[in-house]
């Protein structure tokens, strides 16, 4: 477990130091979960490809352990990308949603959708679930054309901030369809009489094979 002089350095500490592009490049379902292994001592320092050697550096500061080069099997460090949508060519399935961690896409089915640029981490995760291959990466550039450099700390704090609003919305729309099966379920067996879901399916099994589906 990392230390800072007598006191273990906690995933908080770590956390915000990362850039919240959520990638899951490290090896980990994003920032906070690869910061709670490093907090752990399960996982090295230099596995961030976004973060790049100056995350690297700032985590060794922290912790104390070695600055080791990027880990090469993660990725490469490179100039700052944005999400593209070719829109020409978007279908509006909505497959891309749910796939933003930070809800960058906005879009209603059977619609064009199209990235908030401003929003987008560059984290590539809506490119894969796309069936037709209308995402592609652009160059992030500021106003004046020039890169954009790399995530600063209030920018990393406002993805993680965005991300947070995705899980919570996620979750909600979980509960919400567990709700609506769960009261489907409970209309269905009102209507049967039965008390088990498993009931209700086995007498319209047995009905069917009764030969009197009614
Ligand atoms: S930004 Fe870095 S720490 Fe966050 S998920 Fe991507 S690789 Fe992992
Ligand atoms: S739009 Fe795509 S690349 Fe941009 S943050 Fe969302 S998932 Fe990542
Ligand atoms: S996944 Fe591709 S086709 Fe589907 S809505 Fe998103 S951009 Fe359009």
């Amino acid at each position: 477990m990392p230390r800072r002089g007598t006191q273990p350095v906690n995933a908080d500490a770590i956390d915000a130091l990362l850039p919240q592009t959520q990638c899951t490049r490290c090896g980990y379902s994003g920032c906070r979960p690869y910061a709670e292994a490093i907090a752990a001592g399960e996982a090295a320092i230099n596995q961030c490809p976004p973060g790049g050697a100056a995350t690297i550096e700032a985590l060794a500061r922290l912790t104390g352990l070695p600055a080791l080069p990027l880990n090469p099997t993660n990725g490469v460090e490179q100039a700052r990308k944005v999400a593209f949508i070719l829109e020409e060519h978007c279908i509006g399935c909505t497959k891309c949603l749910p796939a933003c961690p930070v809800d960058a896409i906005i879009g209603a089915s059977k619609r064009m959708h199209t990235v908030i640029v401003a929003e987008c981490t560059g984290c590539e995760l809506c490119i894969a679930p796309c069936p037709v291959d209308c995402i592609v990466l652009v160059a992030d550039s500021a106003a004046d054309g020039a890169p954009r450099g790399p995530i600063e700390a209030s920018e990393a704090a406002h993805f993680r901030q965005r991300h947070a609003a995705h899980i919570t919305r996620a979750e909600r729309r979980r509960a919400d369809q567990v709700a609506k099966i769960e009261t489907r379920r409970e209309a269905l067996r009102q209507q049967s009489g039965a008390d088990t879901l498993a009931e209700v399916i086995a007498r319209a099994r047995a009905r069917r094979a009764s030969g009197n589906p009614l």
